[in-house]
């Protein structure tokens, strides 16, 4: 039976896509390859546990899908251990406290005001709830604030820190970080989602080796399916001993707070897609990718600071860019409208001390991952300024934004989403 309602509604959805301009910096654009494992046949199936030592059988096959995508991961980042079964961010973070501190315990992370994941200690999370969350935060000059922070380990004496960021356009001393972290003891945590392809790509430092463990989504930068992975050093323990917390214990510790502790069955055809990713990830074309990604961005926050626009931190060393509207009358959501008729899909951000709540904030957040993915390299950069400029200035203009949109679409047209899909 064909679902028409469904299809409908996918087709509208791909052409979307395909006639717009993708700039929320979490957002990617997946292979047919990876689309090809997502829609397989390896959903049906369950297989509570890890490869060898599952609840189900016929697992056979999967369990070599599932030590493909681990020794995938382990070899692209280089570390002992790698848990592909979170089945998200959120999932993958959760596991991590679950693991390591007990309810109660302090934490620490960045505040979300200032670019910091609810899922690192915001007070309405679950982090932030079952847990006593300290949070830091970045300087008036949008850059994280190293010395302060590390005045607040000392007074806090937190046993875990999260280090990650869903809106910080600069790059995260991971070493400096381990030093603040070591003030008290503390678990080192990078949460790398959103630059999780630029650190494969050598245009992040990689906390690998530094961070006692890293969580990553595999939808962002590495340009998988929507998924997360864990990562860390360590060796695996008997599985029938009870695992004290220790360095040495990381991989038992992390892989029984999935399952049993938080998850059942994995999603197999998550999994296949991660291990696609991950090859894909580890070829010279993603390299040149995730460089392209940096450049292109860089490049941009030229030409919008060159029209006026106000940059949070003055520009970027990533793949986003952080944009204070208020020296142009327009709050982030009135922006996001504009952007969104005239084809280009941005998200309404609050910047670093902004006076306005976080659903009216009065900033957007922007950066070039998908965009990258379908082409655009430097010299587009100029043109794709020159539409946010115009839709921005057009304001609730419907006739200028949809003949921004027009223009956008034709441009698009040179440059398919991966695979040629057009619609
Ligand atoms: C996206 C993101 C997450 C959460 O991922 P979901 O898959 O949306 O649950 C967690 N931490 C950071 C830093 C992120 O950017």
């Amino acid at each position: 039976m064909i679902d028409e309602d469904i299809r409908a509604l996918i087709e509208l959805e791909t052409k979307r896509q395909t006639d717009g301009l993708e700039m929320i910096p979490s957002e990617n654009h997946t292979s047919p390859e990876v689309l090809n494992a997502l829609g397989s046949r390896l959903t049906d199936k369950y297989s509570e546990g890890y490869p060898g030592m599952r609840y189900y059988g016929g697992c056979e096959f999967v369990d070599k899908v599932e030590n493909l995508a681990r020794d995938r991961a382990k070899a692209l980042f280089g570390v002992d251990h790698a848990n592909v079964q979170p089945y998200s961010g959120s999932p993958a973070n959760m596991a991590v406290y679950y693991a390591l501190v007990d309810p109660g315990d302090k934490i620490m992370g960045m505040a979300l005001y200032f670019g910091g994941h609810m899922t690192h200690g915001l007070k309405v999370n679950f982090s932030g709830t079952y847990y006593n969350s300290v949070q830091y935060q970045t300087g008036k000059d949008g850059y994280l604030d190293y010395e302060e922070m590390a005045k607040q380990v000392e007074a806090e004496k937190p046993k875990l820190i999260f280090v990650g960021a869903t809106a910080y356009p600069r790059i995260f001393d991971w070493q400096k970080l381990r030093e603040i972290a070591d003030l008290s003891n503390a678990w080192l945590i990078a949460d790398t989602s959103h630059i999780t392809g630029l650190i494969v790509a050598g245009a992040h430092p990689s906390p690998a080796g530094i961070a006692d463990v890293i969580t990553t989504t595999t939808h962002k930068t590495l340009r998988g399916p929507r998924g997360a992975i864990i990562l860390c050093n360590g060796n695996p323990s008997n599985p029938l001993k009870k695992a004290e917390r220790t360095k040495d214990n990381l991989p038992t510790l992390i892989d029984r707070a999935i399952i049993p502790g938080l998850q059942g069955g994995p999603h197999n055809h998550q999994t296949a897609a991660i291990a696609v990713a991950l090859r894909e990830a580890a070829t010279p074309e993603f390299k040149e990718y995730g460089l392209q990604i940096v450049k292109n961005a860089k490049a941009l926050a030229a030409h919008l600071n060159d029209k006026g626009y106000q940059l949070v931190t003055g520009g970027t060393d990533n793949h986003l860019l952080l944009i204070d509207l208020t020296n142009k009358k327009l709050k982030g959501a009135e922006a996001e409208q504009a952007l969104s008729k005239a084809g280009i899909t941005v998200n309404k951000n609050t910047v670093p001390f902004d006076p306005r709540p976080p659903f009216d904030p009065s900033g957007i957040r922007l950066g070039t991952p998908a965009l990258t993915t379908r082409g655009l390299k430097e010299a587009e950069m100029d043109q794709v300024a020159n539409w946010i400029d115009r839709a921005i200035a057009a304001k609730s203009d419907e006739a200028k934004l949809g003949a921004i949109h027009s223009e956008v679409t034709e441009f698009t047209k040179a440059f398919p989403l991966p695979g040629g899909v057009n619609g």
